[in-house]
């Protein structure tokens, strides 16, 4: 039996978007994957609100925050560190090589712009990393403030992870300034896993062209120069380019601001079962994630059994992450989840949950 995917990613996946994987495979040095390319570049430029360049690359989301650091950071760089995926990316750019500062944040607090303003203002960093929605935590760190004080460090590149918001909300990439915008599909875009998308500004293309220890499989100016044909690098994957290109158009078919709205209205909606089951908040607000709901099992829930029992139900629980997991659990609302599907399941949460 299939589990219907209420985890935060990945997430559960249309009919229409697998049977879009199983389109007739073409080989990527042929006109046919050009176009394909072309109009995937040309519909993520328009929900990126960029006109900068977009890149495909074959790989998880960490395959491209591993690549960002190793082309974009020079001399050295601060990475904000509030949950298990940005202290991840910390460790990283050390296996990387690189000099690199973790500002420790709190988990379930937010990267705040003082912290930013903080750090830059010592002049030590050429590069940033942070996490736009931190999905461990269910933190969302607030983007145009952190964007207006990155406006006065110019000589920064910053790299921002969005793989559990983009196209939730409005994110505009050029006007924030975001110089490299990273994200995977499997959570807030709901495709299967295996391909991450990355936005590179003009300065971001400009500061790899100095850094030694690129590599290859991520050199961002072999993905800048392979861009000029509408390719990549190396063999992309075609079935799920093919996937992302019929999701897009769904979105644009559900429309931009509907879509933001159906997300509102979604994390209302969780918020206030949470609030009305007794349940606490691991994040306040107003800095709780609009794609998933962490929620304080203050209740003291049994949540390995109530795991179990919504399984044995059809239904796949999340039960907290890393080292807050059985303190918390996730409810996520994200990719292409109705409000329908969370009065589904939370309605069969509500009937296997002892009464309080
Ligand atoms: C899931 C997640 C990642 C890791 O992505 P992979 O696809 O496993 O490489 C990174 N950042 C955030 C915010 C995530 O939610």
């Amino acid at each position: 039996m299939h589990k219907k995917l209420f985890i935060p990613g990945p997430v559960e996946v249309a009919p229409e978007i697998l049977q879009a994987m199983a389109t007739p495979m073409i080989g990527h040095r042929m006109p046919e994957y050009a176009l394909l390319h072309r109009g995937v570049k040309e519909k993520m430029k328009i929900l990126l609100f960029t006109g900068g360049k977009v890149f495909l690359a074959t790989s998880s989301a960490f395959g491209v925050m591993e690549g960002a650091v190793r082309n974009l950071v020079g001399k050295r760089c601060v990475n904000f560190c509030n949950g298990a995926f940005s202290d991840k990316w910390h460790d990283v750019a050390r296996r990387c090589g690189k000099e690199a500062d973790a500002v420790k944040v709190e988990w379930g607090k937010p990267v705040t712009p003082e912290l930013v303003d903080q750090a830059l203002a010592t002049g030590r960093y050429d590069a940033i990393t942070m996490i736009h929605n931190e999905t461990s935590t269910g933190v969302m760190s607030p983007l145009p403030e952190i964007a207006a004080v990155l406006r006065k460090y110019p000589d920064v590149v910053s790299i921002v992870d969005t793989v559990s918001s983009m196209s939730a909300l409005k994110i505009p990439v050029d006007e924030l300034g975001i110089d490299c915008c990273i994200f995977g599909v499997q959570k807030a875009f709901a495709l299967p896993p295996g391909l991450a998308v990355f936005t590179a500004s003009q300065k971001a293309l400009e500061r790899c062209k100095g850094i030694d220890g690129r590599g290859y499989y991520f050199d961002f100016l072999e993905f800048d120069a392979a861009d000029e044909k509408d390719n990549t690098p190396s063999t992309p994957c075609i079935s799920q380019i093919y996937a992302l290109d019929r999701q897009l158009e769904r979105i644009f078919a559900e429309g931009l601001e509907r879509r933001w709205e159906r997300h509102r209205e979604m994390a209302t909606f969780v918020r206030e079962w949470v609030q009305e089951r007794g349940y606490g908040f691991f994040v306040d607000q107003p800095y709780r994630s609009l794609t998933l709901t962490c929620a304080v099992n203050t209740r003291n829930t049994d949540l390995p059994a109530l795991k179990k029992s919504l399984g044995e139900r059809g239904f796949a629980f999340d039960d907290g992450y890393g080292k807050i997991k059985g303190k918390t659990f996730r409810i996520p609302h994200m990719g292409d989840m109705q409000m329908a599907d969370l009065r589904e399941f939370l309605s069969v949460v509500d009937q296997v949950l002892p009464m309080p």
